[in-house]
């Protein structure tokens, strides 16, 4: 990253009244919050793909429910890192301004809100809601373990049997149906609603950033292209350069966790 791009990306965030962001998986990857997804990232012997899925969950409910009861165990010690609270300083700061804001996360860690953001667009929704496969009905759940019957279990060890948890074990709502993790699974659509806020605020902001996320991925990749047709300056935060990266206005490199900092203080 040089000074130049970095004093560039701050004077066109500081000239932009509606700002809109995008996160995804790198800067809860500064926090150490795992995501099972590409090489090492197992649990057990499965990554996200093979359970974060509508075929794993009607194959074994109860494994599915131990692989997310796991996951929210894992989230007890990981904490928002400096690129989260930047934003949520940020947002502070705008909101005071009355200059529009929107955070739109592909993440479902809720390290977002942890840091302070209160406006958060959750894509693929969250670790911390479920929702009645009966009724449908979503809400808040932060129980760790999920019911008392997963208490102890989730070894994430290569060589673990699953204890084979039945139907009496999982979690339930007040009509009497299951609940599942309220996260959107490979190959289940994103939330009309939730696109919509995403889309719209892509298309009405004059300035989109974009964060550790490859944007090459529905939707980011869709996202970012109508925010460039909306008129917006796209400035881009990644450990690395992407597909994307030819063709932003800015391109800042590094760990969001140092350089979200420097962009957005006042
Ligand atoms: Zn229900």
């Amino acid at each position: 990253m040089t000074t130049t791009a970095m004093g560039e990306a701050r004077a066109a965030l500081s000239g932009a009244r509606r700002v809109a962001v995008l996160t995804g998986a790198g800067i809860s990857a500064e926090s150490g919050v795992p995501t099972f997804r590409g090489a090492g990232g197992l649990w057990r012997r499965f990554s996200a793909l093979d359970l974060a899925t509508p075929e794993a969950w009607a194959d074994d409910p109860g494994l599915v429910w131990e692989f997310y009861d796991y996951r929210r165990r894992v989230m007890a010690d990981k904490a928002p890192n400096a690129g989260h609270q930047a934003l949520a300083a940020f947002e502070a700061r705008l909101a005071e301004a009355g200059r529009p804001f929107t955070l739109v996360t592909q993440n479902v860690d809720g390290l977002h809100e942890v840091a302070g953001s209160s406006r958060v667009v959750h894509l693929h929704g969250s670790l911390w809601r479920v929702r009645c496969v009966g009724c449908g009905r979503e809400s808040e759940n932060r129980d760790v373990p999920i019911t008392p019957a997963y208490e102890g279990a989730g070894d994430p060890g290569a060589d673990v049997v699953g204890r084979g948890f039945g139907p009496e074990d999982l979690p339930r709502c007040g009509c009497g149906g299951v609940v599942r993790p309220a996260v959107v699974w490979f190959g289940e659509s994103l939330r009309d609603e939730d696109l919509r806020a995403a889309f719209t605020a892509a298309a009405e902001c004059d300035a989109l950033l974009v964060v550790g996320t490859s944007a090459v991925v529905y939707p980011a990749a869709g996202l970012v292209p109508h925010a460039k047709r909306g008129g917006a300056v796209v400035i881009e935060v990644n450990l690395e350069e992407t597909p994307a990266t030819a063709w932003v206005d800015h391109h800042l490199t590094g760990p969001s966790g140092e350089v979200l900092p420097e962009l957005l203080a006042p």
